[in-house]
């Protein structure tokens, strides 16, 4: 073996700050917090932050590899503390507040969390659970001042780094050592800890930094919508200031469309990422007050199924090009991406339109599969769907102090849960999860192109479609949807359905109700509606 000549530089998250404090530090930050609704700072700045909580972290006498958790919303504090934390050595410990209490005790106890840094806004969470919570020894809240609280072990963030120096020399770190843990919010059994290494962690943000899959630069305004709680938001907190793109971020308001609307035209935000449902609510907003996304030129989409409905809303409305992605916490979390291949932009908008609604190709470093139940792999012809399994630098080989992994085969491939077709171009398409899948007369029906099919009618806000038990057919699907305005009949649904989806999938039940019940990360929670349904007969 010839080894190469070349430097062993260690890929940590240390060398994206020490980059962007070198060539970006005029880029900036701008928050929404509870003390300052207009908050700006430089990433300069930032990171000098960030080594001053680095040095008050050191004072409380952890170990390398020691779990810190957060507790926040998208914002400058928050973006510190990754930096702060991971360069340190220790593991940033991502908590997503809408998890119930039990999830969160099971989960800080299962970390064995050291110190909580955590958004006024949410230190209730913690009150609820504070004395079952035996390893957390400091509890930082960001802001100026401590609010009332029996909570004995409580500092403000300002105050807690208030003597700290600007100067600390962060450690040479192995590029494998963890960085941060953040656990799935599995509908089923105890959360499971997905631990990233500085390594995935710069790699993921790399391949994302692409021109084909974020596209961001030194002149884009990036407004990060995904939680930084939840999945790492989509990497931006690394690539924007790797790139040198300024981050604006929403703080407690994500799910504000007025919020949303007036950060984008206030600061120039020219590309946005987030779940549909924030999406369709920042569009509601605006159509209401007649209001236009000026400088918005792209909005990312992923964590669920994007309907063509929003696609078509910012396109005719604010002139904004919607690209779809997909990925799960396991995979760091970015998987594919939707940027049309340049040809698709002579295609009539119909034909491009059916391709915007695909998941997207993979991007570098992932691999993906489709494949039978018997692992045997499937072609790449649209047509066959089967298990979508995935491996990568990117992707996790096993779960955060758990032996057993049965979500990886034998030769290491992680079963992503979820259900797909692949076009012969390398598009996915996702059709369902495992666990939501319809199976009907011995053929699948796919959820997801349903619920797509039927968010396109004008009077539908949102829907979900789920497998209820039939006599003849197994199963067939029954459609739940919430109506914009007033609800239309089932009848009429059915009939904008004709021609859209195959005639034997469209649902002979269809119900209305005020809302649907959503999940921690803002997914449609289908082991909700099925519980609230399991006793609905078909007709
Ligand atoms: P999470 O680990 O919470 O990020 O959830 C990951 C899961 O969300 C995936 O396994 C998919 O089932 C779903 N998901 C994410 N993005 C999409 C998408 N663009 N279309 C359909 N499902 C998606």
């Amino acid at each position: 073996m010839l080894l190469g000549q070349m430097m062993e530089m260690p890929l940590t998250i240390t060398a994206i700050m020490r980059h962007a404090e070198r060539v970006h530090q005029d880029g900036h930050i701008s928050s929404i917090t509870v003390d300052n609704p207009g908050h700006r700072i430089t990433y300069g700045d930032a990171f000098a932050r960030a080594r001053r909580l680095a040095n008050a972290l050191q004072e409380l006498g952890l170990q390398r590899g020691d779990r810190i958790a957060t507790l926040m919303w998208n914002d400058y504090r928050h973006f510190e503390a990754y930096y702060a934390i991971s360069c340190s050595g220790y593991v940033c410990h991502t908590i997503n507040p809408r998890l119930f209490p039990e999830q969160l005790e099971y989960i800080v106890n299962h970390a064995e969390d050291r110190a909580l840094l955590v958004d006024p806004t949410l230190l209730p969470l913690v009150e609820r659970i504070a004395d079952k919570l035996p390893t957390l020894r400091q509890i930082i809240v960001a802001g100026g001042a401590v609010p009332d609280s029996a909570l004995p072990n409580l500092v403000a963030w300002e105050d807690f780094i208030g003597g700290a120096s600007e100067d600390f020399r962060f450690p040479a770190l192995d590029e494998r050592e963890a960085s941060s843990l953040c656990y799935t919010s599995g509908t089923t059994g105890n959360p499971k800890g997905v631990l990233y290494s500085h390594r995935s962690t710069v790699l993921h943000a790399m391949a994302c930094a692409s021109p084909d899959v974020l596209g961001i630069g030194s002149s884009d305004s990036v407004l990060p919508v995904v939680p930084m709680f939840h999945v790492n938001a989509w990497s931006t907190p690394y690539a924007a200031p790797m790139l040198g793109s300024n981050l604006i971020f929403p703080g407690p308001k994500m799910g504000d469309g007025e919020t949303l609307a007036k950060l984008i035209n206030g600061h120039g935000v020219s590309f946005a990422l987030g779940v549909p449902t924030i999406w369709l609510g920042l569009l509601t907003w605006c159509r209401e007050n007649d209001v236009t996304l000026e400088p918005l030129e792209r909005v990312g989409v992923g964590g669920a199924a994007c309907p063509l409905a929003i696609m078509d809303e910012f396109r005719e409305r604010h002139g904004v090009h919607v690209q779809q992605g997909w990925g799960m916490t396991e995979m760091s979390p970015v998987g594919t991406f939707n940027v049309p291949r340049k040809a698709l932009a002579d295609l009539p908008l119909d034909n491009a339109r059916q391709v915007q609604v695909l998941q997207g190709r993979t991007i570098f470093t992932v691999e993906m599969k489709i494949t039978d139940d018997d692992n045997n792999e499937l072609p790449w012809d649209n047509e066959a769907v089967g298990r979508l399994k995935v491996r990568g630098p990117g992707v996790c080989s096993g779960y955060y102090r758990l032996e057993d992994s049965e979500t990886h085969d034998a030769e290491g491939w992680f079963d992503t849960g979820d259900v797909a077709a692949i076009t012969p171009d390398g598009n996915l398409r996702i059709t369902d999860r495992t666990k939501d899948v319809i199976k009907s007369g011995g053929e699948w029906i796919s959820s997801i192109d349903l619920e797509n099919a039927v968010m396109a009618h004008p009077a539908v806000a949102e829907a979900a479609v789920i497998g209820i038990s039939h006599p003849k057919w197994t199963e067939r699907p029954l459609m739940i949807v919430v109506a914009a305005g007033e609800a239309p009949s089932g009848e009429e649904l059915r009939g904008f359905l004709k021609g859209k989806v195959a005639d034997w999938w469209i649902p002979e039940d269809v119900v209305f109700v005020d809302e649907l019940p959503h999940g921690a990360t803002g997914k449609v929670s289908k082991l909700e509606l099925r519980k609230q349904f399991k006793d609905y007969e078909a007709s």
